[in-house]
C-alpha cells in the first residue's frame, strides 16, 4: 500500500478511544467488555482503509469485529469509515499481528480474516507474509480449537503459496475458489483492494482453512 506521510494521524486516532481500542494487552480475556454485546468476535489482520471490517459488521449484527491494522495513515480512514457508519459491532485496533497473543486469550477471537495480504514476493521476505507458519502459530494461539482463517488474494503467487503453508501446517483446507466472483460464492463483501484488482481484470483467489486441533 502506497503510504502518505500523515503527521496528524496518531492524533487523530488518540481522540476515539470509543472506535481506536487503547491498551489491548489490558483487554487479553475481557474483550467482550469493549462491545455493547457479548458475542463472537471475527478480526481482520491488516484491515486497511476498514470497507471490509464496516460492512461485515452492519451485515453481521451479532458478531463483534475489529480491524488490526499496522500503519496508522492507514487506520485513520478505516477510523473515518466507523464515524460515519455509526455500527456499534465493529472497531480498530492499531497494531501489528505479531502481537496478538499479548491481546487475546486462546479462543476470544473466533475467526480470523486476512484479505488482500501484502506479498512479499522475495524468498527472503518470506517471514513477512501474514501466512507464514509463524503467523499461523500466533492464529492458533488465539481461535478455538478448529478455528478458521478466510482469506482473499488477487495475487496468484501468494495464493499458491499459502495453500502450501497452511497444509503444511496440518490444516484443512475448505471451499478453494479460484475465481470467486464467477463462482457460486454468496454474500462477498469486497474490499478496497479487491474493488480495484478485479476491476483491472484480476481473478480474486479465496480459501478457507481450518487449524485440526
Ligand atoms: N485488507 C485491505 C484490502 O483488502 O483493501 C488492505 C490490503 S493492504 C495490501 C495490506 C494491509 O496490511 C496494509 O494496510 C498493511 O499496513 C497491513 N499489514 C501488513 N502487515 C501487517 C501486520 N503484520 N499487522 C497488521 N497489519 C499489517
Amino acid at each position: 500500500m502506497r503510504l502518505r506521510n500523515k503527521p496528524w494521524a496518531k492524533e487523530k486516532i488518540e481522540q476515539y478511544p470509543q472506535y481506536v481500542v487503547t491498551a489491548p494487552e489490558e483487554l487479553k480475556g475481557k474483550w467482550n467488555t469493549v462491545y455493547e454485546a457479548n458475542q463472537p468476535l471475527h478480526i481482520e489482520i491488516g484491515t486497511g482503509k476498514g470497507r471490509f471490517i464496516t460492512e461485515m459488521a452492519k451485515a453481521n449484527p451479532s458478531i463483534n469485529y475489529l480491524g488490526v491494522e499496522l500503519q496508522e495513515s492507514v487506520i485513520v480512514s478505516a477510523l473515518d469509515r466507523l464515524i460515519e457508519a455509526e455500527v456499534p459491532n465493529v472497531k480498530l485496533l492499531n497494531a501489528n499481528a505479531v502481537n496478538l497473543p499479548q491481546y487475546f486469550a486462546k479462543g476470544e477471537v473466533s475467526r480470523v480474516y486476512l484479505n488482500f495480504s501484502d506479498p512479499w514476493p522475495k524468498t527472503r521476505h518470506e517471514k513477512r507474509r501474514l501466512t507464514y507458519k509463524s503467523f499461523l502459530k500466533i492464529y492458533e494461539d488465539i481461535l478455538p480449537e478448529h478455528g478458521e482463517i478466510h482469506f482473499k488474494t488477487d495475487n496468484q503467487g501468494l495464493f499458491e503459496y499459502s495453500l502450501t503453508s497452511f497444509s503444511a501446517y496440518g490444516m484443512l483446507l475448505k471451499y478453494v475458489s479460484l475465481d470467486l466472483h464467477n463462482s457460486l460464492f454468496e454474500g462477498n463483501i469486497m474490499t478496497e483492494y479487491e474493488e480495484k484488482f478485479s476491476e483491472k481484470g484480476n481473478r480474486i483467489y479465496r480459501c478457507e482453512a481450518q487449524f485440526q486441533k
